[in-house]
């Protein structure tokens, strides 16, 4: 204890902050969100220090507009409970403040140090796995420590809209300015400890437009495996946000070029070496980016759908081949896929049951005749099965003219839809019209 307690005063600090002026970085208080300026001013009036931290400051100094304002302080959590009404805790591993003014929120985490880096034996055995992953969450600590524990240089800004400083503990404002990723502390004991950082450095590097660290990348082409030992929902998350980002495009690609998709998606090796599931996963990603650069809401489920698809037409063929009929053989196919998906990264039920209805109007989307367009136009998941048929035209896989016709027909008069309708499903009818003849046709 008290070796510890003399460590911890005399050792420190070995990493003082670097302290930037407003002159040079230019960053006005104004940039930050009132609510989140509100939050710092008055943790600061009630004696405590408070700071914005991480995506925010980062984004502020490359010219975007952060997705939302964290803020780290000294105060415990029940201490900024006291000061803000509007406020909860939550978490359970680790417990932070949400302070709410209006619609915004904003997250106030109490500064913290990492338990892996602990060298203490109070911090007992079990920190870790057998690979070096940190199992118990952190504990406090303070501001020197809760800069040390963040991933990259970039992320660990601390901006005070009080005094309109940056301080700056590793270096990640002159990294920032020579676009370089750079991991604090040493790479490889840091993807040990939290494999995810390396998913975390592809997306960051895509979405940031910025260059790993040389010493940043090497370890995650050996280091890549430890994903397996993620749990399933934690991996799902940060995929989330990968495909998310709006430049899923590059991440895809660059998961793929470092060898990361094996524990992910396993199949998009398999996926993209055909021709037509390349060009179909492009389009589909391709499109996800747009859609985010636009600020258009965007569906995982839609998304998973995409990159899972040409899996399911693989087993879906195979299930015809053996004798299945088309229909009970593409439910049987999707079960398939998605059971060996969720070995590897557990899609939540409320995006699979979505998954499943957007692949499983596919096959009505060529029944063209009789009442059947028209009960397909009224189906609530219409609009995502067309967006996904198109994308299915986009890459070869379904004759273009099959899209431009259910194009044609959202757009047409009843009347003109009803001389739309093909006449060479007859057969067809015929069949349904026999009792107990596919009921589970549709
Ligand atoms: P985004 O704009 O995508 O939200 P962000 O930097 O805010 O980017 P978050 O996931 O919201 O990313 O995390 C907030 C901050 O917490 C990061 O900036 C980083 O300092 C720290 N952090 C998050 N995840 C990790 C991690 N796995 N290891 C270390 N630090 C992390
Ligand atoms: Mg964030």
């Amino acid at each position: 204890m008290i070796r510890k307690f003399i460590q911890r005063v005399f050792e420190k600090p070995k990493n003082g902050p670097v302290v930037i002026p407003l002159k040079k970085h230019g960053i006005r208080r104004e940039s930050v969100s009132s609510c989140a300026r509100k939050v710092t001013s008055s943790l600061q009036e009630a004696g405590f220090s408070a700071f914005v931290v991480g995506g925010a400051v980062r984004d502020l100094l490359l010219g975007r507009k952060p997705k939302d304002f964290d803020v780290a302080t000294d105060a415990d959590p029940d201490q900024v409970r006291a000061i803000f009404r509007r406020s909860r805790i939550i978490g359970r591993r680790f417990r932070l403040v949400h302070v709410m003014c209006g619609a915004e929120v904003i997250e106030v985490s109490t500064f913290r140090r990492s338990h892996a880096s602990d060298e203490s034996e109070e911090a007992g055995e079990g920190r870790t796995d057998v690979h070096g992953r940190v199992l118990a969450d952190n504990v406090f600590g303070n501001m020197e420590e809760d800069a040390q524990r963040r991933d990259f240089t970039v992320n660990a800004l601390f901006y005070d809209p009080s005094t309109e400083e940056i301080w700056d503990y590793h270096g990640g404002y002159a990294d920032l300015r020579e676009s370089k990723l750079r991991m604090i502390g040493d790479p490889a004991t840091r993807y040990r400890e939290d494999p995810v950082r390396m998913l975390r450095a592809v997306r960051f590097a895509a979405k940031l437009g910025m260059k790993l660290d040389r010493k940043t990348e090497a370890p995650i082409e050996t280091l890549g495996e430890l994903l397996q030992h993620v749990p399933e929902a934690r991996l799902f998350e940060e995929m989330l946000k990968l495909l998310m980002s709006g430049h899923s495009v590059p991440c895809i690609l660059e998961l793929r070029r470092a060898g990361l998709h094996h524990g992910l998606l396993p199949m998009l090796d398999v996926i993209l070496e055909q021709p037509m599931g390349e060009r179909f996963v492009m389009a589909a990603l391709r499109n996800t980016d747009e859609r985010v650069a636009e600020e258009k809401p965007v569906s995982p489920a839609f998304l998973f759908a995409s990159l899972l698809w040409h899996e399911v037409l693989v087993a879906w063929k195979a299930a015809q081949e053996k004798g299945e009929r088309p229909v009970p053989a593409l439910f049987d196919a999707m079960d398939h896929v998605l059971g060996l998906q969720q070995e590897k990264l557990a899609i939540p039920r409320r995006y699979t049951a979505t998954m499943k209805e957007i692949w499983s109007l596919q096959s009505r989307f060529l029944q063209r005749s009789g009442r059947r367009p028209y009960l397909l136009l009224e189906h609530p998941r219409f609009r995502a099965g067309y967006d996904f048929l198109v994308l299915r035209c986009q890459s070869g896989e379904v004759d273009a003219a099959v899209g431009k016709w259910w194009e044609d027909f959202q757009a047409a008069s009843s009347e003109a839809r009803e001389g739309m309708l093909l006449a060479d499903e007859a057969p067809k009818r015929r069949r349904r019209r026999r009792p107990k003849a596919t009921p589970a046709a549709t």
